[in-house]
C-alpha cells in the first residue's frame, strides 16, 4: 500500500524502516516531525502486520483473533503517522514474527521467510521515493533483541546498497543512491540520564531490566551500545512531545510501565526527550573529511544539487 507520489527534483526525502506498528513512534519520531515540519519529504516503511502483538494494556478490552489485531494496530499505525508527520505510510504487512521469546516461528514470518523478497519490494520504494538519508535499527540489538527488527536492519542495509545499482532488481525501476543510512538508537549514558530525570520528578525509571519492561526497547541500560558511538545528535526539543503523543496512539501496546512513562509533565518533555541520537552507519556524502562525528543534521554533507 502506498500513496502514488511525484518527488520534486531537489528536495530533501526522509526514510525510515521500521519493523512493527508503534516501532515508527518510540525510534526518532521527534527527528522526523523536525525534517516534515522543515519541508523534507517523510516515508514510513512498516514491515510486518504487527498481527502477533497481543494487547499489553489491562484497560484495552478483549480482541478477537489475529486478523482483529491486524485492523486494530493498522488504525493506531495511520493515526500515530499523521501525528509524526509521515507524507506517506508504505506497509509491507508481513506476517509479525511474535515475541522475543518464542521457540517455534512460522515459515512465513518476517523473521524467516528469505531476504530477497522484502528487500526488492524496499529497493522499489526507495527508487520511487528518492531518499537521500534513510533510518533503521542498530547493529547491536541486545537491548531489545526482536527478530523482527533484526530483519528490518538486514533489509535496510542491503536495500540501500542495492538501490543505486542499475544491475540489481531491474524491475525495481530507476536506480537510485540513497547518501546516508543511520541507525536510530538510545544510548546506555543517554538511557541513564533519562531515568534520573524521571526519577527526579518522582516517577518511576523508564529504562529498566524489569519483566516486561524491555517492550519496545525500553530494556536494560547496559544492554544499550555506548555513547562513544553517536556519531549525530539531533536538536528535537521543540518536537519532543510528538514522542509521548505518538506513543499515546498505540492504545493496546500501553503497558502500565509504559502509561507511567507517558504521564511525564508536559513541561518536563522537551528536556527529557529533547535530543535523537544517531550512528552514521553510510556515509556516500562528497566532500566528507573523513570526521562524521559531532554532526547535529540527518543532511549534513548532503548536497540537493549534486
Ligand atoms: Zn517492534
Amino acid at each position: 500500500m502506498a500513496e502514488s507520489t511525484t518527488s520534486p527534483a531537489h528536495s530533501r526525502c526522509l526514510l525510515t524502516v521500521h519493523a512493527h506498528p508503534d516501532d515508527e513512534s518510540e525510534f526518532g519520531a521527534p527527528t522526523v516531525a523536525r525534517y516534515h515540519q522543515e519541508g523534507a519529504r517523510t516515508v514510513l516503511v512498516c514491515c510486518t502486520d504487527g498481527g502477533s502483538g497481543r494487547v499489553r494494556n489491562p484497560e484495552f478490552g478483549a480482541v478477537g483473533d489475529q486478523t482483529d489485531m491486524v485492523q486494530i494496530r493498522r488504525q493506531e499505525l495511520k493515526e500515530a503517522a499523521a501525528i509524526v508527520g509521515y507524507d506517506v505510510v508504505v506497509r509491507l504487512d508481513y506476517p509479525d514474527s511474535g515475541s522475543v521469546n518464542l521457540k517455534e516461528r512460522s515459515p512465513t514470518c518476517f523473521a524467516r521467510i528469505p531476504l530477497e523478497g522484502p528487500v526488492s519490494r524496499l529497493v522499489e520504494v526507495i527508487r520511487r521515493e528518492r531518499p537521500q538519508v534513510i533510518v533503521t535499527y542498530p547493529d547491536d540489538q541486545r537491548v531489545y533483541p526482536h527478530p523482527d527488527h533484526w530483519r528490518a536492519h538486514e533489509v535496510a542495509l542491503a536495500a540501500f546498497d542495492a538501490a543505486g545499482s542499475s544491475e540489481a532488481y531491474p524491475a525495481a525501476g530507476e536506480p537510485w543512491q540513497p547518501l546516508k543510512l543511520y541507525y536510530t538508537f538510545t544510548s546506555r549514558e543517554r538511557r541513564h540520564v533519562i531515568n534520573d530525570k524521571y526519577m527526579a520528578l518522582g516517577m518511576d525509571a523508564p529504562f529498566t531490566a524489569r519483566e516486561g519492561a524491555g517492550l519496545q526497547g525500553r530494556g536494560d541500560p547496559e544492554l544499550a551500545p555506548s555513547e562513544a558511538r553517536v556519531t549525530t545528535r539531533v536538536d528535537v526539543a521543540a518536537f519532543a512531545h510528538i514522542w509521548v503523543e505518538a506513543m499515546r496512539v498505540h492504545r493496546c501496546q500501553i503497558t502500565p510501565a509504559l502509561a507511567e512513562t507517558l504521564s511525564v509533565p508536559p513541561e518536563a518533555v522537551p528536556d527529557i526527550y529533547g535530543v535523537d541520537e544517531y550512528i552514521l552507519a553510510r556515509d556516500l556524502t562528497q566532500d566528507d573529511d573523513g570526521s562524521p562525528v559531532a554532526e547535529v543534521d540527518l543532511y549534513a554533507r548532503v548536497d540537493l544539487d549534486g
